[in-house]
């Protein structure tokens, strides 16, 4: 096998891009480089590492021409990186030692004490906690657009507007936004655009394609894939992955060690195939709990009213294994019922793993982009086992409240 790679496949990315065993005895998986140093033959060798050598299949994409310190690079979380960047349509990407590290670092690298941000209700708690809590000591203020229509974001945005921060679709309503149309106002206004893009993975959307300027993952859910490490991922063009991984990646040191980074890479070559697996339990479920009497709603894309179905058209390649559904005439009690009785299904926040999971919540009504009443959602992510076993359980669930 060569170190030549031309295919734009995701399964073949998956499987091969950044792999090299000639590098390695052989070795068809690369070792974990459990080491924080890299010695160098010479001391010019040291003081030249940093003259770029317009070589891009260098560490970092070519910023340096040999691994130095686990801090800036690791060959096992290259790899990782390599596959994450090419699934994404991007030049290079950054992993973190979570999501929330890819996140924070990724809205730094793009603002300045005193800026503007404006952003959706519906983003992922800590993100929105971040936007608005933490970043106001520095100064920052953010604003929250409907996010159903470009519009609704061009209301909000002022003079010093330097970043438009989306999720889409979100994780717990599943309201989606429009990808090109926001790219392109904000490349018009000068301003950065970031996409969480957890929930469909490269696999099903990729925001760079329709002019997003950065995509961050937990990458603790699907791209890892087994509920076994805690990851983040920063993906973007060359010019301005660079400037996040010298000042947010260096400086705030938020580097994912070698063995997450071995895991990650390890979970990616199965992306494509488990995602069609949770794609098709997903769907069967999402189709029964429609029809079924006492559900009032899923919320998930692509159902027959789908609100967003221009978007789901537009954006989305498939649908992920993370949906939520609201009861008819039913409260808060009944849906932790409902979630206590079932026996396949953990409780728990997290999702992307094989595993299902379910938990049940009060939402407020701004999380919708046509804002609604407050209601109560179940949210279920459908694991690996078998579709059949976990309809059963969900009956059952139904017939214990
Ligand atoms: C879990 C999650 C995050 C945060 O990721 P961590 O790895 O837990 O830090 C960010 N965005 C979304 C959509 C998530 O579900």
């Amino acid at each position: 096998m060569s170190t030549r790679f031309d295919s734009r496949n995701a399964e073949t990315i998956c499987a091969h891009l950044g792999d090299d065993p000639a590098q390695h005895n052989g070795a068809v998986i690369t070792p974990i480089y459990q080491n924080s140093l890299f010695v160098m033959e010479t001391m010019e060798e040291l003081v030249g590492n940093y003259i770029p050598d317009q070589d891009n299949n260098g560490p970092v994409g070519g910023m340096m021409r040999k691994f130095d310190y686990t801090r800036t690079a690791n060959p096992t979380t290259d790899v990782a990186e390599k596959k994450i960047a090419a699934l994404e349509n991007g030049e290079l990407s950054r992993c973190f030692s979570s999501g929330m590290a890819a996140i924070s670092a990724a809205i730094m690298s793009t603002l300045s004490a005193g800026d503007h941000v404006v952003t959706v209700h519906s983003v992922y708690s800590p993100a929105h906690h971040f936007l608005t809590e933490y970043l106001s000591r520095y100064g920052i203020s953010v604003s929250f657009a409907a996010g159903g229509n470009v519009e609704d974001f061009e209301r909000e945005l002022k003079p010093n507007t330097r970043l438009i921060y989306l999720e889409s679709p979100s994780s717990f309503v599943m309201e989606q936004q429009d990808l090109s149309g926001i790219a392109a106002l904000a490349r018009s206004r000068d301003i950065a655009t970031i996409c969480d893009n957890s929930w469909a993975t490269p696999i099903y959307q990729r925001p760079l394609d329709f002019g997003i300027d950065l995509v961050v993952h937990s990458a603790t859910k699907y791209l890892g894939g087994h509920s076994d490490i805690v990851a983040g991922v920063v993906v973007g063009q060359r010019e301005r992955m660079l400037k996040v991984v010298r000042n947010e990646g260096l400086l705030l040191g938020a580097v994912l060690d070698p063995f997450s980074g071995w895991l990650l890479t390890r979970g990616i070559r199965t992306l494509p195939v488990r995602l069609a697996q949770h794609s098709k339990s997903t769907e069967t479920i999402a189709h029964r709990l429609y029809e079924h009497r006492d559900v009032a709603r899923v919320y998930y894309p692509g159902m027959p009213d789908d609100r967003q179905a221009h978007l789901t058209k537009k954006q989305l390649f498939g649908r992920s294994g993370l949906l939520s559904f609201e009861l008819k005439d039913k409260d808060l009690t009944a849906a932790y019922k409902l979630v206590n009785s079932l026996q396949y299904f953990g409780i728990g926040y997290s999702w992307g793993g094989f595993e299902s999971l379910a938990l049940a919540r009060r939402v407020g009504g701004e999380m919708f982009a046509s804002s609604e009443a407050d209601r109560v959602l179940i949210r279920l992510h459908i694991g690996l086992e078998n579709v059949e076993d976990l309809w059963q359980d969900l009956e059952a669930a139904f017939a214990a409240i």
